[in-house]
């Protein structure tokens, strides 16, 4: 049968029906998703080759600026893209200042740097709230990406204080240094992300009279890293010795973002709405507020009920949230994002001269079972892996220039 032949763009290989207009070029087309992408490489690129580990010199992009490149890697999740855009661009804001005023500071003065009379102004910590698999660890590593700072990921389960069995908070510090290529002036711009840090919670928000060393203690520990402050950290990690040489971090500078999912905490949002409310709209406005993800009304008093002790709460000022994703975003994340899912397993085959294409009903089959797995996107990446295990196992003897579809039949079968 004879098809109907349509412009392809160059770049990507969609149809123009597929991938929309396509603007035409000396020798090829290029449509506007290969243009973003190519524009962004550039880009990095140009990033890249400035020295990467000097904040001082590097311009600080702007909100809207973070916003467009998160907007390439995380789908949705709109208002904790500006309000962690805003956080970071103030941030690195606050550095230079910072730097300034130190530059003007005698190197010999034992001062603060900070000259006199002038604003000091506050770190902006982030704590993000949202079920796992929602893209918490994807964005602060996104952003440290775009910064080109170091970057370092810890879990909060395995800090203890310090005495106990497990991780001293300075360990964290490690990770960063070693990120860092152990330049402490780069790690002292650095970005750490603390997973996990609603499982450091206190069971109940009442202060205990014994300190127990999974929750409370750590988080007491943690303040430290926090406030700013000057600390020791054994260059190798583990345990501290009297005999080892230590490494002085100052960690004024050094932004902290957080993440937890806070399994149950939409009730302690609820029950403070709905007592907020009596008297008010009665059941009609109680309803409309229970249909909503009660996540974006997260207010830090949630947290400190739920858990987290008073002074930590304090150190991290800025609190966002994140959706749970929907069937919809699923299916974005499957082909959307710059390193989406398909586009790197089609990268694989093209490798091996194959070219891969996905029925949207096969996507929807994958899709399904992200969602049956609760495990949000996370679950989607071991269910490709299955869905193209045998067809990977094949590829090297598979014909050159040959085309393999992945039809909604396929999909189900090796997903069944
Ligand atoms: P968590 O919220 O538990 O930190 P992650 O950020 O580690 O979740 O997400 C797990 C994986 O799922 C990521 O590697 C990413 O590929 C994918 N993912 C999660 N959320 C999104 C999103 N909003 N957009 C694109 N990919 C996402």
């Amino acid at each position: 049968m004879a098809k109907h032949t349509e412009n392809h763009c160059s770049f990507c290989g969609r149809s123009e029906s597929e991938a929309g207009q396509l603007v035409q070029g000396l020798n090829g087309l290029i449509c506007s998703d290969c243009n973003a992408s190519v524009t962004s490489i550039f880009e990095e690129l140009r990033r890249e080759s400035r020295n990467p580990k000097s904040i001082d010199t590097l311009d600080v992009p702007t909100p809207q600026a973070i916003k467009d490149y998160l907007d390439q890697y995380v789908i949705g999740q709109d208002e904790a893209k500006r309000v962690l855009a805003v956080a970071v661009y103030n941030h690195y804001k606050r550095i230079r200042y910072f730097d300034q005023q130190q530059k003007n500071t005698p190197a010999n003065s034992k001062k603060n740097p900070m000259k006199e009379g002038a604003v000091e102004i506050d770190k902006s910590n982030i704590i993000i709230v949202g079920e796992t698999g929602t893209g918490k660890t994807l964005m602060a590593r996104t952003i440290a990406r775009m910064l080109n700072v170091p970057f370092a990921i810890a879990d909060a389960t395995t800090l203890t204080e310090a005495g106990y069995v497990g991780d001293d908070v300075e360990n964290v510090l490690v990770r960063l240094l070693q990120a860092a290529d152990y330049d402490v002036h780069a790690a002292e711009r650095g970005i750490v992300f603390i997973d996990e840090i609603d499982k450091i919670a206190r069971k109940s928000d009442n202060p205990s009279i014994t300190r127990d060393v999974s929750g409370e203690g750590v988080q007491q520990a943690m303040l430290k890293l926090l406030e700013g402050a000057v600390v020791n950290v054994p260059p190798q990690g583990g345990r501290k010795h009297p005999e080892q040489k230590m490494i002085a971090v100052d960690t004024r500078n050094i932004l902290f973002l957080s993440g937890g999912a806070f399994d149950g905490i939409e009730r302690n949002i609820a029950s403070r709405l709905k007592s907020n409310i009596i008297g008010y709209g009665g059941s009609k406005t109680r309803e409309s507020i229970e249909k909503h993800n009660m996540l974006q009304y997260i207010e830090p008093m949630d947290l400190k009920k739920f858990g987290l002790i008073p002074e930590l709460v304090g150190r991290f000022p800025v609190l966002t949230f994140l959706h749970p994703l929907d069937r919809e975003a699923l299916r974005r994340i499957l082909t959307e994002p710059r390193n989406a899912l398909v586009k790197q397993y089609q990268e694989l085959f093209r490798i091996d001269g194959v070219s891969l294409t996905f029925d949207n009903e096969a996507l929807d089959v994958v899709v399904d079972k992200a969602i049956e797995s609760h495990l949000g996107a996370r679950g989607l990446r071991g269910i490709m892996e299955r869905l193209m295990m045998d067809f990977m196992f094949d590829l090297p003897t598979l014909k050159k220039e040959s085309e393999l579809v992945i039809t909604k039949e396929i999909a189900e079968s090796k997903l069944a």
